[in-house]
């Protein structure tokens, strides 16, 4: 049994919380907004007047926040949270943020006398509902293990990326990867479209062909093929475009601070960008097809 504060308890965090509790840990929670709190109540979750007050009594403090700024801000100051927790504290760091975010929390932490992994996730509301959570674990060797426990009662697969930052540069990888390729199975459909392909015979070759990749076997951008995408609920997420738009400037961030060539990269951030500006703040990412769609016809009607 670990005494756990529990900073942050929005969409994920909560049922994240929830699931520690249920392993037989000792949990007190807090969040900055009176619905989260009175959530969490509601769900049997002890919480605390202030996040400093969680992290009196705490041998871990878990963060699960919106930004890298959030997570900076709670740190620091005389009544943060790294002042607040006994000395010697594991701070496990769970929110998406940018790399050097996380290698400047590690390094609040370290100067405080605290510990610190970054915990970056996949997997969503369902995977921390379920506790079956990608963590990605940035950290030393000795921090990783004293995180595994807890990370197992919210999770099924637990990677150790590296050293400090380097959960969060997985993330940022992958996530990528992902962002690019909906957009070109998107692309792929509407093309097929035009030159008469219906979309079953797309993905029947496609899904066995060297096409394949989960943004078409599983997150299928047209209605039909998979039938639990987005795509056949009106693209409900799932993956909001503003989330994947998050994490796209969050490469975009890596990718200049890098100089890297990461052409694709850096395009589909600005396509997610603007995607999340209009229908993705509230749609699936994959809902990306019908803004290619459109720009498609529009060009047609244009020549
Ligand atoms: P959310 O906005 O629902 O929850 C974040 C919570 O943190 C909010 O309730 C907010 O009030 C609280 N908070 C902010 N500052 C605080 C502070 N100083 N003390 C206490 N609470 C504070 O967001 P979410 O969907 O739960 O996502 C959390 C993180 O997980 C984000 O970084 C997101 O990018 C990442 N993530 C989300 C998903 C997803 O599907 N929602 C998937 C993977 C990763």
């Amino acid at each position: 049994m670990t005494r756990i504060a529990f900073l942050g308890l929005g969409h994920m965090g909560l049922p994240m919380a929830k699931n520690l509790v249920a392993a037989g840990h000792e949990l007190v929670g807090f969040d900055v907004v009176p619905a989260a709190v009175d959530a969490a109540r509601a769900a049997g979750i002890t919480v605390a007047a202030s996040g400093a007050d969680a992290a009196r009594g705490a041998e871990v403090v878990i963060t699960m926040f919106p930004s890298g700024r959030h997570v900076i801000d709670a740190f620091s100051g005389d009544d943060g949270l790294l002042a607040a927790a006994p000395a010697g504290s594991l701070f496990i760091e769970c929110s998406t943020i940018a790399v050097s975010e996380a290698r400047e929390a590690h390094d609040l932490a370290l100067a405080a006398g605290q510990r610190n992994v970054d915990a970056p996730v996949s997997g969503g509301v369902v995977g921390a509902e379920n506790g079956t959570l990608t963590f990605m674990v940035g950290g030393s060797d000795e921090d990783f293990a004293a995180a595994h426990p807890l990370l197992e009662a919210m999770g099924a697969r637990i990677v150790h990326c590296g050293g400090p930052g380097l959960g969060q540069a997985a993330k940022v990888c992958n996530n990528m990867i992902l962002g690019i390729t909906q957009i070109a199975v998107a692309e792929a459909f509407v093309l097929g479209e035009q030159l008469g392909l219906t979309h079953d015979a797309l993905f029947e070759v496609a899904s066995h062909a060297s096409g394949q990749c989960w943004a078409l076997t599983t997150n299928c951008p047209v209605p039909g093929p998979v039938p639990t995408s987005p795509a056949n609920r009106d693209y409900r997420p799932g993956f909001a475009g503003t989330l994947m738009a998050k994490d796209l400037g969050l490469a975009r961030h890596a990718i200049e601070e890098t100089g890297v060539g990461a052409a694709l990269g850096l395009h589909a951030e600005e396509i997610y960008a603007r995607y999340a500006e209009g229908p993705g703040a509230a749609r699936d990412f994959s809902g990306i097809i019908e803004t290619i769609r459109s720009a498609s016809a529009a060009a047609q009607r244009a020549e």
